[in-house]
C-alpha cells in the first residue's frame, strides 16, 4: 500500500516537523489540533523552519510554497477522512491518546494506517483501542523531525506484516532511515536516552557540577553533538519526566526513578524551549 496523504494530530513540537517533513516530500498533509491558536502556532514555526532551509539553500522559496501549500490546517477530526496515514503526535498522556485514537477510528476507512508517535507508551496497547488493531504502529521521529534521520518503527503483538512493510516504505520516502523495535517501553532509543537525560538532573540536583559544565563534559568527553540537559530544555522537560514515569511504572524498578529536581521543575511549568525557560533560558 503507498501513503499518498497524511494526518498528522497535534501541531506542537513532533507534528508540526512531521508534517514539514511530509509535506516536503510531496504529500499531502493535513495538521489538526484542538484550536486555531495551536494549528496557527504550527504553521508558523513549520515556515520559520523552511526559512532556514532556504538561507542554508537546502530549499528554493518555490518547494517552501508548495511544501506549504500541501498542509491543511484545522482542527476538525473530519478532515481525516480518506487519507492513507494517521500518526497521532498529541501529548504523552494515555487517556489524551486514547481519546484521539476512539475519534481517529470513527473517521477513518479501513484501509488508513494509523501510527503514533509516542515516546514511550505501549504500542500493542494503543493498537487495541482500534477496530483493526493489525493497522496501527509505532512511527517514532526524533526531534526536530527535518534534521534527525531516524524513525524507529515499533510492531505492536498485532501489527500486520503489510503494515509494517508499508510504513518502513513511507519512512524512507521521506527521507528516513528506519530501524525496527519490539514493542517495550520507550523502545529502543528512550529506553538508553531518557534514564541518561534523568541522571544528569541529578548530577544538577546533587550541585556536583554546573548545567553549562555538565553539557559541556558530555559534549566534550563522550562526542555527544548536544549536553543532556539542552537536550532536555529541546526534548521538553514535561516529555521526559512522562518517560521516566512510563519506565518507573512498567519496569517497577527503582533505577528509574525521576529525579525529584526534573519534577520540581515541570511543576513550574519551566518545560525547555517551548515555554522560554527549562534548565536554560531562550529567546520566545
Ligand atoms: P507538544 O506539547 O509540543 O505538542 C502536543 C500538541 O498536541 C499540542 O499542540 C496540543 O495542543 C496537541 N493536542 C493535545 N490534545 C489534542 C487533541 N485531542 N487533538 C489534537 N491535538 C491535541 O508535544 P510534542 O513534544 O510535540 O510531543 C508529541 C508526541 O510526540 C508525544 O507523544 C511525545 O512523547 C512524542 N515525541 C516527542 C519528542 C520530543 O522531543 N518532544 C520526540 C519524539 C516523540
Amino acid at each position: 500500500m503507498s501513503i499518498q496523504s497524511v494526518g498528522i494530530i497535534g501541531a506542537g513540537t513532533m507534528g508540526n516537523g512531521i508534517a514539514q517533513v511530509c509535506a516536503v516530500a510531496g504529500l499531502d498533509v493535513v495538521m489538526i489540533d484542538i484550536n486555531d491558536a495551536a494549528v496557527e502556532r504550527g504553521l508558523s514555526h513549520i515556515s520559520k523552519s523552511l526559512d532556514r532551509l532556504i538561507k542554508k539553500e537546502t530549499l528554493s522559496v518555490e518547494d517552501k510554497n508548495a511544501a506549504l501549500k500541501r498542509i491543511k490546517a484545522s482542527t476538525s477530526y473530519a478532515d481525516l477522512k480518506g487519507l492513507s496515514l494517521v500518526i497521532e503526535a498529541a501529548t504523552e498522556n494515555q487517556a489524551v491518546k486514547e481519546k484521539i485514537l476512539h475519534q481517529i477510528d470513527e473517521i477513518v476507512g479501513k484501509d488508513t494506517i494509523i501510527a503514533t508517535n509516542t515516546s514511550s507508551l505501549s504500542i500493542t496497547k494503543l493498537a487495541a483501542l482500534n477496530s483493526d488493531p493489525a493497522r496501527f504502529i509505532g512511527m517514532h521521529f526524533f526531534n526536530p523531525p527535518p534534521l534527525m534521520a531516524l524513525v524507529e518503527v515499533i510492531r505492536g503483538l498485532q501489527t500486520s506484516d503489510a503494515t509494517h512493510r508499508a510504513i518502513i516504505e513511507m519512512a524512507k520516502r521521506i527521507g528516513k532511515e528506519p530501524i525496527t523495535v519490539k514493542n517495550s517501553p520507550g523502545f529502543a532509543v528512550n529506553r538508553i536516552l531518557i534514564p541518561m537525560i534523568n541522571e544528569a538532573f541529578f548530577v544538577l540536583q546533587e550541585g556536583l557540577a554546573s548545567p553549562e559544565d555538565i553539557d559541556a563534559g558530555m559534549k566534550l568527553g563522550c562526542n555527544q553533538p548536544i549536553g543532556p540537559l539542552a537536550l532536555a530544555d529541546l526534548i521538553g522537560l514535561d516529555t521526559c519526566l512522562a518517560v521516566m514515569e512510563v519506565f518507573f511504572e512498567n519496569f517497577s524498578d527503582s533505577k528509574y526513578r525521576p529525579c525529584p529536581l526534573l519534577r520540581e521543575m515541570v511543576a513550574a511549568g519551566y518545560l525547555g524551549r517551548k515555554t522560554g525557560r527549562g534548565v536554560f533560558t531562550y529567546d520566545q
